[in-house]
């Protein structure tokens, strides 16, 4: 009986741990479909996963495969944890860390020899980063991610096998938080009149569309992650950035890219742009998916995208926009809907199986995105050697080109108008994986002597493209003058007999944005260099007794920062309306004066140091004219017409440590604007945005409409009782037709049309200044242009150039702040019909009744990147509320 038992106990014991193990076994092992967790199908109609819920995904791929492991690449703009998951075979994820330091070998080149490159290009694995859902509109990208992910843990397929041998995968949600913001706009709307609409807000909680505008500058936080990721951590041999923008009726556009191209990147890296963009071709007529368009529309020309900027680093960049109808929504096209070039199906040699119409869903474009990762996978995995050896050729290439060639250095000195704005630039250099240098001793460089300390970037550096991409001035090409060979070659546009624009900016010169001096070395550069491992500007101080004030200088936008501290605390500012000599040295209009009494010398000492400037004390009164500064009561415009400069203006102000309000429509329709507020800021937006905001029927009927006529006479009223109206760049315009200035805009009538709306019988533009950098002149004693030299560079980006009118009697007159010179204007970009814009001013002060409206028409703060010219919108803010 005993025995029996004891039997029937073994048994019991033996089943259920048989029945445990497999349990466990089964949960360890198996990958759960999206389905599974997410609770529908990847790229279902009117479904959207969240970001929350992906990445819910991902962590139960990660107990379930040794194939996924998750890590952090930092935080979202709104905190969330930005997570990335590293895919590869187990094999290769027991070694990540050794695959990591031959990828980042082969790229610095540092002290390799060609057979060294070769034995760690023949042992490494061709790490290749894809991301999804930057632009978080174009929701297909983002949710491929997660499908991505579940073929390549479970597809048995031998090209799945090699891509997991021979590769790692870096897969990125590059917008977490548009990716949640997207789903919780969509979802609510689906089966309502407004399922499809346009979301109110910007998909970023600073700049939206432009975070693909932000890799040269890295500005926002997410930029940041992924610049740290790629040029610091993992040096990929590709990255892969999907969009979803297809040029209609296509259904996917692929590399080769569009002219022009950017003249600092190895040509190897254009050869390989074909060849993985011909691969993914060929992968998609393999699978029979029609509509595959290459070399069109899509340039490489600004290196501030998050491809283009890895191009001149010696990654291969993948730019891809599948097709989209809005989010998951499904869309039938017929014939109808086809622009006429593409109504008969005529095949090229970059579109040879045209789409033809019907359904096109959300899981359409899912598939196409598969497709084409999969398709660079393959190719990546395929040619992981010579991948890897083309990555070192590349760098070594680059090295020994600038030991031979000019610019053989640049040099930064510690001279600087603005010095931390120039420690700033070397900054990003460093992030971007740019090795700085400071000079040990004086040296000589093409006959100008240089002291110690002077900052050095030596062109013999895998990177050095580059430098000379963002430090050089840029020549955008007039395609036009060899219309035979670029025929048939570029984006269609119909624009006869004329240029052809760049995608986005044509010039952009880092030094000139940020008002940096450098100089180039022409001939080799011999001196002794100490690598900079933390950029730090030299320390700051207060010099001086301090019995009467402490005085900031107005060229160094630190010092903005550092009044806003002092007037937050309550310190009493006054702001020089002349300049005036204090112990034998000349203090320019602008100078802040802080009064000591009202400020600690420890509090003036901790803001000199944390802000890097030199604050002078001085114990004698100062006579000169003075305006008392008061923290302003600023109102910034918010239009549901999601505009990307009311959020770089945003993130700017939160930057610099200025209190702002947000003011809607309705606000501003509402009125009594000048009880709350001294300055409105209108950002760059047209008239027709501000004013008429979204049409009725297409959008929730709470953001319906814009500030109407009402509105506009509101902000009149503001003006006339005392306040400061401040427009930015384009709604200058707004400013100039609503409150009737005597303005004139000497560019209405031959501006080109955007983009898209270039009518058919269009003639040549006599005028275009696509995004250039021109030389503008300012007149640095009125209280918005203190602190700025007499001649600067400056953003022109879809600009206005005023002409004043006559002032009537009893009416004071405008006053010009800054103008164009009378020649020379094109710095860096593209200028046609410089004659135009000669000595017409650019920045304007309009005196109306009690208030004034300042003018500011060309791009001061630019998607936060020209720090030379951001002390005209600051110095408004402050001339605003000045007493
Ligand atoms: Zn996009």
């Amino acid at each position: 009986m005993i025995r029996r038992s004891f039997y029937l106990l073994k048994i019991i014991t033996l089943a259920v741990l048989i029945f445990l193990f497999g349990l466990n076994f089964s949960l360890a092992q198996r990958v759960p479909t999206p389905e599974e967790i997410l609770g529908f199908k990847v790229g279902a109609d009117y479904y959207l996963a969240t970001y929350q819920q992906a990445l819910q995904y991902f962590r139960a791929l990660e107990q379930a495969s040794p194939m996924i492991k998750l890590f952090e690449l930092g935080k979202t703009s709104i905190g969330k944890p930005m997570i990335y998951a590293v895919i590869t075979s187990a094999d290769n994820m027991e070694n990540l860390d050794r695959f990591k330091e031959i990828s980042k070998k082969l790229a610095l080149v540092k002290g390799l020899t060609d057979e060294e490159a070769r034995r760690l290009a023949a042992e490494g694995r061709a790490v290749v980063y894809i991301d999804g859902g930057l632009h978080a509109s174009e929701c297909a990208p983002a949710q491929h991610n997660i499908q991505l992910a579940y073929d390549l843990l479970t597809s048995e397929s031998p090209e799945i096998r090699l891509i997991l041998d021979s590769a790692i995968l870096l897969l990125i949600f590059a917008n977490p938080d548009g990716m949640d913001m997207l789903a919780d706009w969509y979802h609510p709307n689906v089966g309502t009149p407004y399922e499809v609409s346009s979301m109110p807000w910007l998909y970023h909680k600073y700049v939206g569309h432009d975070n693909n505008r932000d890799s040269y500058m890295v500005n926002q936080v997410e930029t940041q992650n992924i610049t740290r990721l790629v040029n610091q951590e993992w040096y990929p041999v590709i990255l892969y950035n999907h969009h979803q923008t297809g040029p209609f009726p296509a259904r996917i556009w692929i590399p080769p890219n569009s002219e022009p191209t950017n003249p600092n990147i190895h040509p190897l890296v254009v050869r390989w742009q074909n060849l993985v963009g011909s691969a993914m071709g060929a992968a998609f007529e393999q699978e029979g998916k029609e509509g595959v368009i290459s070399r069109f529309r899509y340039d490489s020309w600004y290196p501030g995208y998050v491809t283009q900027v890895v191009d001149s680093h010696n990654i291969i960049s993948i730019l891809t926009e599948t097709q989209l109808y809005r989010y998951a929504t499904p869309h039938f096209y017929t014939l109808n809907d086809f622009p006429e070039e593409f109504k008969d199906f005529t095949i090229g040699v970059f579109y040879p199986n045209p789409w033809k119409g019907g359904w096109w869903r959300l899981r359409d474009a899912v598939d196409y995105c598969l497709t084409s990762s999969k398709a660079v996978l393959h190719t990546a995995a395929k040619y992981r050697e010579v991948l890897l050896y083309n990555k070192y050729k590349m760098g070594k290439d680059v090295i020994t080109r600038f030991q031979n060639e000019p610019p053989y250095a640049w040099i930064i000195p510690q001279t600087q108008w603005d010095l931390p704005t120039a420690a700033l630039l070397l900054n990003k250099m460093m992030l971007l994986g740019i090795d700085v240098y400071k000079a040990e001793k004086s040296f000589v460089s093409d006959g100008i002597s240089y002291p110690a300390g002077t900052w050095v970037i030596p062109m013999t550096q895998a990177f050095a493209l580059f430098v000379k991409a963002v430090f050089e001035e840029q020549n955008y090409p007039d395609l036009t003058k060899y219309p035979a060979l670029w025929q048939g070659l570029v984006r269609p546009q119909i624009f006869p007999g004329a240029y052809l624009p760049p995608y986005d900016m044509a010039g952009w010169t880092l030094p000139y944005q940020m008002g940096v001096k450098i100089s180039v070395a022409n001939t080799p550069l011999e001196a002794s260099l100490s690598h900079v491992k933390k950029m730090v500007p030299p320390t700051g101080s207060v010099e001086g007794g301090s019995g009467y004030a402490y005085l900031l200088s107005p060229t160094t936008n630190n010092s903005f920062i550092a009044v806003n501290r002092v007037l937050k605390k309550g310190g009493k500012v006054l702001w020089a309306r002349e300049s005036f000599n204090v112990g034998g040295k000349t203090y320019p209009p602008g100078t802040s004066i802080i009064l000591s009494h009202s400020v600690s010398r420890s509090f003036m000492d901790s803001l000199a140091k944390k802000l890097f400037l030199t604050i002078r004390g001085t114990g004698s009164r100062i006579t000169a004219k003075t305006f008392r500064l008061r923290a302003p009561r600023v109102a910034l415009y918010k239009s549901w017409i999601a505009n990307m400069d009311e959020g770089w203006t945003r993130w700017l102000f939160e930057q610099f440590e200025f209190p702002y309000t947000n003011i809607h429509d309705a606000e501003v329709r509402a009125g009594e604007l000048k009880e709350r507020f001294d300055v409105l800021i209108i950002p760059s937006q047209s008239t027709n945005a501000i004013v008429n905001g979204h049409r009725r029927g297409t959008i929730p009927p709470q953001y319906v409409g814009g500030i109407t006529s009402k509105g506009a006479r509101n902000i009149k009223r503001f003006v006339e009782k005392g306040g400061t109206l401040v427009a930015l760049n384009s709604s200058c315009l707004f400013a100039i037709d609503m409150l009737d200035l005597p303005v004139n805009d000497v560019l209405k009538n031959i501006r080109p049309p955007r983009r898209r709306e270039v009518p058919r019988d269009a003639k040549p533009p006599v005028f275009a200044c696509p995004g250039s950098i021109l030389r503008m002149e300012f007149d640095s004693n009125h209280p918005v242009a203190y602190g700025m030299l007499e001649e600067a560079p400056a953003i022109f980006n879809r600009s206005p150039a005023f002409s004043l009118l006559p002032s009537f009697e009893g009416k004071k007159a405008s006053v010009v702040i800054a103008k164009y010179p009378d020649g020379g204007l094109l710095m860096s970009g593209y200028l046609k019909g410089e004659k135009y814009l000669l000595n017409k001013a650019s920045a304007v002060e309009v005196p109306l009744a009690k208030g004034k409206v300042i003018l500011l028409g060309f791009g001061v703060q630019n998607r936060g990147q020209p720090h030379g010219t951001f002390k005209l919108l600051f110095n408004s803010l402050y001339y605003g509320s000045a007493e």
